[in-house]
């Protein structure tokens, strides 16, 4: 790390706030030791004129507790023994003692969507008085508003489980990340389900993650979760459960698998405040009588995840000395939002020429495929290819992994303990009510002072659509070389993992809704390539992954598709380059063609007039302008190392082509219209897809292969 990127790391670190919340760390001390402590009694801790402060620790020495002073706070908030803090709720949440944790696996088989066979049922649940609630988490309403925090949340006893010594099934979710608000057994098998909105707010139902014990194997369950939100979702697309059983993980290192028969998302009754809401139902076997068991929408990854993540990195002699772990800003709840810098050291030379690339996730907590793509992408750029050492002496990373610890914690799926969706939230003032975005908008504002930011990507999940995606900014009012110049990237992308991104899918605009969103609000700071990468819940249906869900293998494999993509974005070699903004070129001007032939009664012969005219058109002086001034911008990568020797089968399959078009008129209509169509195959052995083919090659031995 450069003197210039450490000093880069103290002014992002403009932490208002370092005081923590005295009584809470105290509290807790005290009332695990007070009856122990010689020191202190019961009528003292009640004194309002006692020292209430956490600059006095008791230490058991000699058979007897003595004070000392606590060691002054690691500036940066992270510690030698590495970002490693504990986890603070809402103080009215229940939270239980027991730590859960998953096994890491990854199914042989890619796991296949479900196929309805049109005999599911819809089951309603009118209110009826033999349904017995077996689960209710009442701590959620106890206040309106986010009060303040405390390390493990509530600590009056917490209210156990009913057991009923029978065969009804007992549930939990006082755990990190976990979401349930209550469980009804409406039969002998059947239970509905409710999922808590996001705290303090009565909305955004969509993630769920518990525990269930007490189960006996080979009977048919059904669980219906009755109060989700949205019309549309992918479990009327085929998406299953993820299911994850501990005595599967102990006997057979099976991790969370995809389940469920009898599948169905529908609309039900309307609730009592007069909404409709939509039911989740399945039916399902479990393999084990009296085993632990989970159900998720996606695989979870908890704040604890990522701060043993981060520990990792941070006692790692090799990786902690060009991935520097910082603390970004505190949350609502005080717990830490972390910031990576990652780049090779520099001694002499100035680190000022490295150009900039932001990325960051887990701004709506419920996604978390995005903290899959983002630690895909950590395990790459920190590992040791010659690819990831490139990427690290040409460009200085921002990484800010979980951009809303606190939502991951309590379980929310969108909000942030102040209620809202942070990601419109990147334009307000309100640094105390929106720390990480304020501090994350304020990091990026004082990065691009010092260099270049020539990509910025926020990692999301999607809950609708099927494949991975981008969203951009539209920047065709401001030139047509911007406005095919962004979409570059997504394209590349798109042709190093075919089965997995979808170029059609990609949007680029600035809706007047979105205006608060990370994307839109760093495209306006100048930022040329802003994007949203979303990653669906439920799978991909294209080329041979069609019909199957991805893995964490496969969210993870996108962080390398990422760092590839980047590469071939600035590659000296600028041939993929030039052939994307050929080929996007071609498209926009049959899309454009398509649209008059679609909106118009104009006669044809007037049609192709007008768009010749265009000014989005494929005129050949315009593209010649357009490439003169690529060609500019990008001249000086030239200290770039070139990837020729990678990619030299691809050199002389492009020699093989030269000459060729590269597309003609009649394939590039149909691959619009491919772009409507989910269920089209682009398998990329297709003998016309030759693009896709070009950019194809061998993914490395890292664990992060298809
Ligand atoms: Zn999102």
């Amino acid at each position: 790390m450069s003197e210039d990127s450490e000093k880069e790391d103290y002014s992002d670190r403009t932490i208002s706030d370092e005081d923590e919340s005295d009584e809470d760390m105290f509290m807790k001390f005290v009332s695990e030791d007070l009856h122990r402590c010689a020191l202190l009694t019961a009528d003292s801790f009640g004194d309002p004129f006692f020292p209430r402060t956490t600059q006095i620790l008791l230490e058991y020495q000699l058979g007897r507790w003595v004070p000392r002073l606590r060691e002054p706070r690691d500036l940066y908030g992270v510690s030698s023994s590495g970002p490693l803090s504990p986890t603070r709720w809402p103080y009215h949440c229940e939270v239980i003692d027991e730590k859960v944790q998953h096994i890491d696996w990854t199914p042989s088989c890619p796991e296949p969507v479900y196929i309805p066979t049109g005999l599911e049922t819809e089951p309603l649940y009118p209110d009826s008085k033999e349904a017995t609630v077996v689960y209710l988490a009442e701590d959620a309403y106890k206040e309106p508003c986010f009060v303040y925090s405390r390390v493990g949340g509530n600590r009056t006893p917490l209210k156990q489980p009913v057991d009923y010594r029978d065969n009804t099934l007992m549930f939990e979710a006082r755990f990190e990340s976990g979401n349930l608000q209550k469980v009804v057994k409406v039969a002998e098998y059947e239970y509905q389900l409710t999922v808590r909105p996001d705290l303090f707010t009565n909305k955004h139902t969509q993630w769920y993650y518990f525990q269930v014990t007490n189960m006996r194997a080979g009977i048919v369950y059904r669980f219906t979760i009755v109060n989700f939100t949205k019309p549309a979702s992918l479990y009327s697309r085929g998406m299953r459960p993820l299911f994850y059983s501990e005595k599967e993980a102990k006997a057979h290192h099976i991790g969370w698998q995809r389940i469920g028969d009898q599948i169905k998302y529908y609309r039900n009754n309307p609730g009592q405040d007069g909404r409709h809401y939509f039911s989740l139902t399945w039916t399902f076997q479990f393999p084990h009588n009296k085993d632990t068991c989970y159900f998720a929408h996606c695989y979870p990854y908890t704040y604890t995840n990522l701060q043993e993540y981060l520990s990792g990195i941070n006692n790692d002699p090799v990786r902690s000395k060009f991935c520097k772990i910082r603390v970004l800003c505190h949350t609502l709840a005080r717990n830490m939002v972390y910031i990576l810098t990652i780049t090779t050291p520099l001694k002499n030379s100035d680190s000022r020429k490295r150009k900039a690339v932001i990325l960051t996730a887990r701004v709506h907590p419920g996604e978390t495929n995005s903290s899959w793509i983002m630690k895909g992408f950590l395990d790459y750029i920190l590992g040791n290819s010659s690819d990831a050492q490139l990427l690290r002496d040409t460009f200085v990373f921002k990484v800010v992994p979980m951009l809303n610890p606190d939502g991951v914690i309590v379980g929310n799926y969108r909000c942030s303990l102040a209620g809202r969706d942070l990601n419109r939230n990147y334009t307000s003032l309100l640094k105390e009510s929106f720390p990480s975005v304020w501090y994350t908008r304020n990091m990026v504002h004082r990065l691009m002072e010092k260099r270049e930011v020539i990509l910025y990507c926020d990692l999301h999940g999607h809950s609708r659509k099927e494949n991975i995606f981008m969203y951009g900014c539209d920047g065709s009012d401001r030139s047509k070389t911007l406005y095919l110049q962004q979409r570059i990237f997504p394209l590349m992308l798109s042709k190093n993992c075919p089965d997995k991104f979808s170029f059609s899918a990609c949007k680029f605009n600035v809706q007047k809704s979105k205006e608060g969103t990370g994307r839109v609000v760093m495209w306006k700071m100048g930022i040329r390539n802003s994007f949203t990468m979303e990653a669906t819940f439920c799978g991909s249906t294209l080329g041979n992954k069609r019909g199957t869900h991805f893995s964490t293998k496969d969210l993870e494999s996108m962080g390398y598709h990422f760092c590839d993509s980047l590469l071939d974005y600035c590659d000296p070699d600028r041939t993929k380059y030039y052939r994307c903004l050929k080929e996007l070129e071609e498209m926009e001007r049959h899309i454009t063609l398509e649209k008059v032939f679609e909106d118009s009664d104009t006669p044809v012969i007037d049609i192709t007039l007008d768009v010749e005219s265009s000014s989005r058109g494929s005129d050949s002086s315009e593209s010649i302008d357009s490439l003169t001034y690529l060609l500019k911008l990008t001249s000086q990568k030239k200290h770039l190392k070139t990837k020729k020797e990678r990619n030299s089968t691809i050199a002389s399959h492009q020699n093989a082509r030269e000459g060729q078009e590269v597309y003609d008129r009649g394939h590039l209509l149909q691959r619009h219209k491919q772009s409507n169509s989910d269920v089209k195959d682009t398998r990329p052995n297709e003998p016309d897809d030759y693009m896709v083919d070009y950019f194809r090659r061998q993914l490395p031995n890292q664990g992060l292969g298809e």
